[in-house]
């Protein structure tokens, strides 16, 4: 990079030692290059001039031409401020300051034409506009186009400074004919392929946009840019990886396997089931470590294939483990694997937090001494003192509930990295989790078992509880149960939410005839077992609950899933509890509760989650809506990246493109990969550590070390 752009913001014109010290510490603009990385945040129409008769309701940024006609400051001490009355020809509105006010009082001439840039506010029925920017009126430069906005933190909006001090300094910036020695960072072959817009250009419009269409061009190059070197970086660090890590190799198909596919099988493999599984066998055989992430909505039978995938490492003299999120859901797996392991002289092992230190002092000889061959459990497995003979593959499940390096300390359980599949029923597009999850190679089912009938899901109003319940009468006077859910546990003054306890309540008033159990994540585990195995055995009918049960439960039995408060969950979330229903070939119903006043939003937000139960679809809708920031778990796995333009949730085909590419790239120059191990290791365990790197700092590292050694226009 030139060094124009490493030059000490300080020398920048109009900045100056003391302001170059706020920028720093309010702005982390430290060089010419951080200022000119930093982007509006929105950008406003300025192709015309709103008049105050406008305004109405929530408004956005305007800009109103007009003169002021009088300046009074107003209160006392801190509370003094300057007020101003603003005239645009047919109305007054009012424009106030806190503070600099007796340099804002005499900086403009009443009578003269100024614009200002604002949002109205309404205050007391008066419409007010608070520190707006303010510039002379040039009647020869009309308004045109769009402006940008960029984020000013409060402590220097308090010392007057506005949108306006950066777009100042940017156009200082570029107003140097240095700026042009900053060359190209993207290689010629990508640009002209793609028909791109040069980096300066790019630059020049997102601060300064030219036309709707160019910022739009500008914006999907440095969309482009940082999603080709994020993809760069993870390519090579994976290849590099994948040299590096040697894994178990699991040549044989023996007796457990073939004993169990021919004789034991409770159902019939769907074809997905059989398609993923030749998948993970053929990455098995290779010598590479397997890193698979096994997508599969709730249902669709991911605990049958992580068995079968036990029982290819067991035939090899390994050992295998499962871990899962919750004690209830480890405890499932427990009995599940039990079940199916019967007949074939397995020793199969529970393994909580709640287990028995006699028992546990058992578990953990077993593991070492090789005598325990499946042992299932929850984060109690990553303890430093569970040691295994010979770790061949770990199975974590609804692997967003874990943390990065949760996840990293299972890797380290054996010398060599043991094979590890991860599962998931929030499904991502496979691009993005390659992106997310750094080098998981990902597998897909996508096909549920047979006979299983759509939950009918329905959106009901605080309105219609009488007729909710009588639905769920009749469903439990035919012998089924029925979940219901609250978001919280207590009631709570400040939110006017439903809560569990004071549902448990109501619900035994509601339904006196039948038993009520009740399990959320504030009680004692033992507590929490006991509840829960009442509503498995079929003893009590209803359980109340919160979302602890959201992962993983399965009771074929129950055909209600009540949610109160629905419109507090997320798709995903709420696709997740009604996969609780509808497990067996009967009718089951979900019904999203919902206060009655909700926002057309939710209301649209909800109506997804009864149009399909394509957990895909709802995967991606929720990302649409929310951000993959927000996505479940996605946060901790470092997903953030520091992304200025990019947006992993719905510049997914770019991010297939840019992916494309940077493959390309490095398909035809391996060299490229080979140096990577000069730099900070970004693994650790085997998971990569991506969140610590912010794409500035990869586009910066990758673009400097790859321009030493190749000319980017050379690079095809
Ligand atoms: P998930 O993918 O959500 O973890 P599970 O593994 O819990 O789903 O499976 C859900 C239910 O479907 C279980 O009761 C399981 O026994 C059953 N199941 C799994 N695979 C099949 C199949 N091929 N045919 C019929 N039932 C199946
Ligand atoms: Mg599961």
């Amino acid at each position: 990079m030139a060094p124009f752009l490493d030059t000490d913001i300080k020398f920048l014109k109009g900045v100056g030692e003391k302001k170059s010290k706020l920028l720093k510490s309010e702005l982390e603009i430290s060089t010419f290059a951080d200022l000119l990385y930093t982007f509006p945040y929105r950008y406003v129409d300025t192709s015309r001039f709103y008049k105050i008769s406008e305004f109405t309701g929530e408004m956005p940024t305007v800009q109103v031409l007009g003169r002021f006609v009088s300046f009074v400051i107003e209160g006392e001490g801190v509370r003094q401020r300057l007020k101003a009355s603003f005239f645009d020809g047919k109305r007054y509105m009012e424009i106030v300051w806190f503070s600099k006010i007796n340099f804002f009082k005499t900086a403009y001439k009443p009578g003269e034409y100024y614009v200002l840039f604002g949002k109205p506010t309404l205050y007391h029925d008066i419409w007010q506009m608070a520190h707006p920017e303010v510039n002379a009126y040039d009647a020869a430069k009309p308004p045109s186009g769009f402006k940008g906005v960029y984020s000013i933190p409060d402590k220097l909006r308090k010392r007057g400074q506005s949108s306006r001090l950066l777009s100042d300094l940017e156009r200082n910036l570029f107003d140097n004919p240095k700026i042009k020695e900053i060359g190209e960072t993207l290689p010629s072959e990508v640009l002209e392929r793609f028909n791109m817009m040069p980096l300066i250009d790019s630059l020049y419009n997102l601060h300064f946009p030219q036309s709707p269409d160019k910022l739009k061009k500008a914006r999907e190059r440095m969309k482009f840019e940082e999603l080709f070197y994020l993809e760069l970086h993870i390519l090579r660090y994976s290849r590099e990886r994948g040299k590096r890590i040697k894994g178990f190799v699991f040549p044989h198909i023996g007796d457990y396997f073939n004993n169990y596919y021919n004789n034991h099988l409770p159902f019939e493999l769907t074809g997905a089931q059989k398609r993923v599984l030749k998948e993970i066998r053929n990455d098995m055989r290779t010598g590479r470590q397997m890193n698979r992430l096994l997508q599969g909505d709730v249902g669709s039978g991911k605990t049958m294939v992580a068995f079968m995938t036990m029982l290819m490492a067991i035939d090899n003299g390994f050992q295998a483990a499962i871990m899962a999120p919750t004690e209830i859901l480890a405890t499932q797996h427990f009995e599940t694997i039990k079940g199916w392991r019967e007949k074939m002289g397995l020793k199969v092992k529970l393994l909580t937090g709640s287990t028995g230190i006699k028992a546990r002092r058992e578990i953990h000889a077993g593991l070492l001494d090789g005598s325990v061959n499946i042992i299932v459990g929850t984060h109690a497995l990553i303890e430093d003192n569970v040691r295994f003979k010979n770790l061949g593959l770990t199975v974590i499940d609804e692997q967003h509930r874990f943390g990065v390096a949760q996840r990293a300390k299972m890797w380290k359980k054996s010398e060599v990295a043991p094979h590890v599949l991860v599962m998931t029923a929030t499904p991502i597009p496979r691009t993005l989790a390659m992106t997310v999850y750094g080098d998981l190679e990902v597998s897909i089912i996508d096909e549920l078992p047979p006979g299983r009938k759509p939950v009918q899901t329905f959106l009901k109003l605080d309105s219609n509880r009488t007729e909710v319940y009588r639905l769920l009468n009749r469903e439990l006077q035919l012998g089924r149960q029925a979940y219901i859910v609250y978001p919280l546990v207590k009631e709570n003054e400040k939110l006017d939410l439903k809560s569990v306890e004071a549902g448990l309540e109501r619900v035994r008033n509601l339904f006196p005839e039948y038993k009520v159990c009740m399990v959320h994540g504030q009680m004692k585990v033992s507590d929490k077992d006991y509840q829960m195995n009442q509503f498995v055995s079929g003893e009590a009918q209803i359980l109340v609950a919160t979302t602890v049960i959201e992962v993983g439960v399965n009771v074929p039995n129950a055909s209600v899933m009540l949610i109160e408060n629905a419109e507090r969950f997320g798709l995903s979330q709420l696709h997740q509890l009604r996969g609780r229903v509808g497990r067996g070939a009967d009718n089951s119903y979900c019904i999203l509760m919902s206060k009655n006043n909700i926002s057309g939003d939710t209301r649209k937000r909800l109506g997804i989650m009864t149009e399909t139960s394509d957990g895909f679809l709802i995967s991606e809708a929720d990302m649409k809506m929310r951000g993959p920031g927000d996505m479940e778990g996605t946060q901790q796995s470092g997903i953030a990246f520091n992304l200025k333009v990019a947006n992993l949730a719905t510049d997914g085909q770019i991010l297939n493109l840019a992916r494309q590419c940077a493959i390309e790239i490095l398909n035809g120059h391996p060299e490229l990969v080979e140096d990577s191990s000069s730099s900070p290791d970004v693994y650790s365990g085997g998971v990569m550590k991506l969140s610590a790197y912010s794409v500035d700092k990869i586009r910066k590292e990758l673009h400097i070390r790859f321009s030493k050694t190749y000319d980017w226009s050379q690079i095809s």
